[in-house]
C-alpha cells in the first residue's frame, strides 16, 4: 500500500471524475493509495481539511498558514493554531515555512509566522510539514533553533544533498514528489538513491507537479503510483518493497495518522 503523504485534495480538479472527489479517491484506492494527508495552507481552508479527514476514514489533515498565503491570511495567532491543532485528525502541523522564490521582501514576516508553528508543534507534538524554496540557510537555521524532539518532514524536496543531509541529521524525513520524474532533475534523482530507506516518504502535492507522463495535467493523488515506481527503479528495490518502507515511514512520523494496518 502506497500513502500520498502531501495533497491537496480541496483543491483538486475533478472535471475527469464527474465533480466527485469519492470518485478521485476511490481511483487511487484502486492503484494501490490506501491513505491521505490533506494538507492546510491558510485559515480559510482549514475548515474544509478538517471536514474532509472527518468524512473519508483513510483521510487525515493538517493546519497552517503557508508562507505565500501570509500576505492574504495575515500573520496567525498562537491560540488560533492550537485551537485546530487540537482536532483528532489534524495529525500535523503545516504546511509551513519559508518561500523566497518571487523574492525576500516578506521574509521577515514568514520567519515569525513559521517559528510561532514551530512553537505550536512543541507544544503539541504534532510533526511539522516543511515548504522550503531557495531559502535553505534560514529554513534550516529555525529548524535548529526550535531544536524539536519529534521529527517533521521536508516536503516535496528540491535541494541539494547538502540540505537533505542537513536535515537528515536533525532528525527530519524527506518527501519526494513527481518532479524526480521530469527530464531535467538528475540531481534529484542522484539525491534520491541516497536518501536512507527509514527517512524517505512520496507525495503528489496534487493538483500541482504531475509526474511524467501526465506533466502538465492537473495532478492527482493516483499519480503517486508513478513517482513512488521511478523512485523504486532508482533505489534498486520492487515497488512493493518502496511501498512497504515509505508507508512505515509515514505511520512512524505520523503517529496519530488512521493508516490501516
Ligand atoms: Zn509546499
Ligand atoms: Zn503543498
Amino acid at each position: 500500500m502506497l500513502v500520498d503523504s502531501h495533497c491537496h485534495l480541496d483543491r483538486l480538479d475533478l472535471s475527469a471524475f464527474g465533480g466527485s472527489l469519492d470518485a478521485v479517491l476511490e481511483a487511487a484506492r484502486a492503484q494501490g493509495v490506501g491513505h491521505f494527508l490533506c494538507i492546510g495552507v491558510n485559515a480559510e481552508n482549514a475548515a474544509k481539511v478538517k471536514a474532509l479527514s472527518e468524512r473519508y476514514p483513510d483521510v487525515d489533515c493538517s493546519v497552517g498558514i503557508h508562507p505565500l498565503d501570509l500576505a492574504e491570511s495575515g500573520e496567525p495567532h498562537l491560540d488560533w493554531l492550537l485551537a485546530e491543532l487540537n482536532h483528532p485528525h489534524v495529525v500535523a502541523v503545516g504546511e509551513v515555512g519559508l518561500d523566497c522564490h518571487y523574492g525576500q521582501d516578506s521574509l521577515e514576516a514568514q520567519k515569525q509566522s513559521f517559528r510561532l508553528h514551530l512553537e505550536a508543534a512543541r507544544i503539541t507534538g504534532k510533526p511539522v510539514v516543511v515548504h522550503t524554496r531557495e531559502a535553505r540557510a534560514d529554513t534550516l537555521a529555525l529548524l535548529r533553533e526550535a531544536n524539536l524532539p519529534q521529527a517533521g518532514v521536508l516536503h516535496c524536496f528540491t535541494e541539494d544533498w547538502d540540505m537533505a543531509k542537513a536535515a537528515l541529521d536533525l532528525g527530519f524525513y524527506i518527501s519526494l514528489s513527481g518532479i524526480i520524474t521530469f527530464r531535467n532533475a538528475e540531481d534529484l534523482r542522484q539525491i534520491a538513491r541516497r536518501i536512507p530507506e527509514d527517512r524517505l516518504l512520496v507525495e503528489t502535492d496534487a493538483p500541482y507537479l504531475a509526474p511524467m507522463p501526465y506533466r502538465g495535467k492537473s495532478n492527482l493523488p493516483q499519480y503517486v503510483r508513478e513517482t513512488a515506481k521511478l523512485l523504486a527503479e532508482l533505489r534498486g528495490v520492487d515497488l512493493e518493497t518502496l511501498a512497504a518502507q515509505t508507508t512505515a515511514n509515514f505511520k512512524r512520523l505520523f503517529p496519530l495518522a488512521r493508516v490501516a494496518a
